[in-house]
């Protein structure tokens, strides 16, 4: 039975930091694509009850900031196009 807007689904929250019900507020091809926290409130895409990676160190983080400005320098932005399917809404959400 394919999701459809509106309908509860189980998620995991980064401001919960758990498991929580969610209601679907965006799909893509019959699957949540970003969904909203019953608890919370807050939209952040659909993790398929997958908690996220834990924290990279301040350090890793820099690096990769660095990485990322050498790829956009060089190939004029199109190193950081995003997929489509995946809304940039993390770093609201944090
Ligand atoms: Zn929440």
């Amino acid at each position: 039975m394919p999701t459809r807007l509106g309908d509860d689904v189980d998620d995991y929250c980064i401001k919960c930091k758990r498991l929580t019900n969610h209601i679907v507020v965006s799909l893509l091809q019959d699957d949540p694509a970003k969904v909203r926290c019953r608890t919370c409130h807050s939209d952040h895409d659909y993790r398929r009850e997958q908690a996220p990676p834990p924290k990279v160190d301040a350090r890793k983080a820099a690096l990769f900031k660095q990485v990322l400005q050498n790829a956009t320098g060089s190939s004029g932005g199109e190193a950081v196009a995003t997929d489509p399917a995946a809304p940039v809404e993390a770093a609201k959400t944090e």
